[in-house]
């Protein structure tokens, strides 16, 4: 098992998967986009995988849907993503922005399950279906998952939707994330272990 954080242990797996060939989604990338942030960060997002402006930028996040993510980070807990990690589910762009494949996923889940291990934070927050689906082990949707907080490994997962849900029906998708948001800041506060 790594240390908390260890920033060697993560450098080396994101080398690891900067060549990776395990999908068909190895092909059509401009880079792998493994993840940014804090290795010792408490807190920890989940996304689902690149879109075309982090394919080439190689950083999760940083198109419209990072945008938000980075404005309610800030609103609402205070952070910004310096001061967190981010990450997707898978780490190569789906052609055209398609949903990733359960094979896909499959693939690219050992470098999602090895960051959470070395990271080791006290809140992961799941943004939409598929990183949520994947870390609490369900079939069950986003709507009826999120509102509450998850044991999690050693800390808690909040799952709330992808910000790209929130761009495209706003008003009460938006003030939702808002109050899942408040409660990982509420967990991070608490920061005891369950
Ligand atoms: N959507 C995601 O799920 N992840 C990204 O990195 C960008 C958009």
């Amino acid at each position: 098992m790594a240390v908390k954080g260890e920033p060697g242990a993560l450098r080396i797996l994101g080398s690891e998967a900067a060549t990776c060939t395990r999908c068909p989604l190895a092909a059509g990338r401009t880079q792998v986009v493994f993840g940014v942030g804090d290795p010792e960060a408490d807190l920890l997002f989940v996304g689902e995988g690149p879109g075309r402006e982090e394919d080439l930028a190689g950083e999760p996040f940083v198109g419209r849907s990072g945008k938000l993510l980075d404005r309610l980070m800030a609103e609402e807990i205070g952070l910004e993503r310096a001061g967190c990690y981010i990450a997707n589910v898978v780490k190569c762009r789906p052609p055209a922005n398609r949903d990733p494949r359960p094979e896909e996923i499959e693939a690219c889940r050992p470098y999602l399950e090895r960051q959470v291990e070395i990271i080791d934070p006290l809140v992961v927050v799941t943004l939409g279906n598929f990183a949520t689906r994947l870390l609490l082990g369900t079939t069950e949707g986003i709507r009826r998952l999120r509102g509450r907080a998850y044991p999690f490994g050693r800390g808690r997962l909040v799952p709330t939707y992808h910000p790209a849900a929130a761009l495209r029906s706003g008003g009460e998708v938006l003030a939702e994330m808002r109050a899942d948001f408040v409660r990982a800041k509420q967990l991070l506060a608490e920061g005891s272990r369950p």
